[in-house]
């Protein structure tokens, strides 16, 4: 088995660099190595433990142009995406910092035994496995660090295979920024050849993943009593109302569509309109997506680069035909050249169809008209997922009915899918994931609440 792992960029197939390819070995021996560092890591004043965290935000900001280039090679970003990405990471570990300095034991007294306290205080878990996906390798990476870090533990990360080489690249900036190698250790590899070495081994502590709901699930059945943190596929719907603004709509969920070539987990997959507003809102939706997202190609010169790769290509492909067959009309795109996928907006898509049913992950945008709202909150529900939803109504009373009929973990009203700014919580519910993110959130997640118990 070769020892190395040549990353190609989706743009031209061109290198973009090698990582080692690690075997099951590697990781007991990390874990090994962690896990010693961690009882020592505790025992730091957390002073001293967030001034190090803060190291992670620092490289995140000296390197960003160099990081962000990797980002636009190795994942296809633009490179606004790319830069904006690196620097509000950092934002995000600014932000965990601050919010962990002001973390409280919490006291609770026995009200029937006077003098008698509960202190409960929180502890660190022991060494956290984090795994990221492919679509946000920095971000998705350093949510999980930062707060792993801060609150005593050491971490081993496991970043996607596209997106390796830009993990590599942090972590060397990292430790030449003075940051303790002893406290994280990056494991590159496939998933599929490590991840039974990753969450069996007795010193995983804990499993904080992003990614999609087959690998969740298969982590989830695998990893026991471990704790999880868990965010993984989505297939959020906006439904838009009669009443609705419809340039705000059609402003929103293109954006939300369309953005990162459609690879986002909160990426707006479809719409579900009201007949009364279908034909003003697929006009405006097709006229936005030629302002926002004009042409496809290098995403140095152009607004949507390429799908991570021929893979995924070759599913918009398959999806956009299924669709065409079921009687779905072409309003833009359609085309795929190679790993390049022209933005496409479907209308009249049936509901069955599986553009709609699957997680396309790509800048294809299915519209679903209805007879009615109740129809729209039906088909919205129908599917294993529950990450986000838009609503999008002039009435707030009733957008907030609405929201709570709604089956996922967040509901935006008048306004695109996200999970920005990074203290909001953000969750997923049914297949969309389990336990919650955002900076407070993510804080608690990882680490264990302990009580002591002071009698008079
Ligand atoms: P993926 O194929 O599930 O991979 C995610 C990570 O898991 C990668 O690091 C992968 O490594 C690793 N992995 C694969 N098999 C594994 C195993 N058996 N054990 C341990 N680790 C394993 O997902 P992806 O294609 O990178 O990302 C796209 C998915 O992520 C979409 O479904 C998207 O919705 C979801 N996502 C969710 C959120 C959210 O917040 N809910 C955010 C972003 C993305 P390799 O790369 O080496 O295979």
């Amino acid at each position: 088995m070769p020892r190395k792992l040549t990353i190609k960029s989706p743009i031209d197939g061109a290198t973009v660099g090698t990582v080692p390819r690690r075997s099951p070995r590697d990781v007991r021996a990390a874990y090994a190595r962690l896990s010693a560092a961690q009882r020592d890591w505790e025992d730091v004043p957390r002073s001293e433990r967030l001034r190090t965290v803060g190291l992670l935000a620092s490289t995140l900001r000296k390197h960003r142009r160099e990081l962000a280039d990797l980002l636009v090679r190795e994942i296809g970003k633009t490179p606004s995406e790319a830069e904006a990405e690196v620097l509000r990471t950092a934002d995000l570990v600014d932000g965990t910092v601050r919010e962990a300095r002001r973390l409280r034991p919490e006291t609770i007294r026995d009200r029937r035994h006077r003098g008698r306290v509960q202190t409960v205080d929180r502890e660190p878990l022991g060494v956290v496995l984090a795994i990221s996906p492919f679509n946000y390798p920095i971000n998705l990476s350093i949510s999980k660090l930062a707060p792993a870090l801060a609150m005593g533990n050491t971490v081993l990360w496991k970043p996607s295979t596209q997106g390796s080489v830009v993990a590599a690249r942090f972590v060397r900036r990292l430790y030449a920024a003075g940051f303790p190698r002893r406290l994280l250790t990056l494991i590159t590899g496939r998933g599929g050849e490590l991840g039974e070495a990753l969450v069996d081994d007795p010193a995983c502590a804990m499993v904080a993943m992003t990614g999609g709901t087959e690998t969740g699930q298969w982590i989830a059945r695998r990893a026991g009593l471990v704790p999880l943190l868990l965010e993984l596929g989505g297939n959020d719907p906006a439904i838009v109302l009669a009443d609705a603004d419809l340039d705000l709509a059609a402003k929103h969920i293109v954006g939300g569509a369309f953005k990162l070539a459609g690879q986002r987990c909160t990426a707006v997959k479809r719409v579900y309109v009201v007949r009364g507003a279908a034909d003003r809102l697929v006009r405006k939706i097709d006229a936005e997506v030629g302002r926002q997202f004009g042409s496809v190609g290098d995403p140095r010169e152009h607004p949507i680069g390429p799908v991570i790769d021929d893979a995924a290509a070759k599913r918009q492909r398959r999806l956009i035909a299924a669709a065409k067959r079921q009687g779905a009309r072409v309003i833009r795109g359609g085309t795929v050249r190679g790993r390049y996928v022209e933005p496409t907006v479907l209308d009249r898509v049936p509901h069955r169809s599986p553009v709609v049913g699957e997680e396309q992950f790509g800048p294809v945008l299915p519209i679903v008209r209805v007879k009615d709202v109740d129809e729209a909150v039906r088909l919205a529900n129908d599917t294993e997922y529950g990450l986000q939803a838009s609503i999008f109504t002039r009435n707030a009373p009733r957008a907030k009915r609405l929201a709570s009929r709604i089956e996922a973990g967040g509901v935006h009203l008048n306004g695109p899918d996200q999970r920005a700014p990074d203290d909001f919580l953000f969750t997923g519910h049914k297949a969309s994931g389990l336990g919650a993110q955002g900076i407070r959130f993510a804080l608690e997640r990882m680490s264990q609440p302990k009580a002591i118990v002071t009698n008079p």
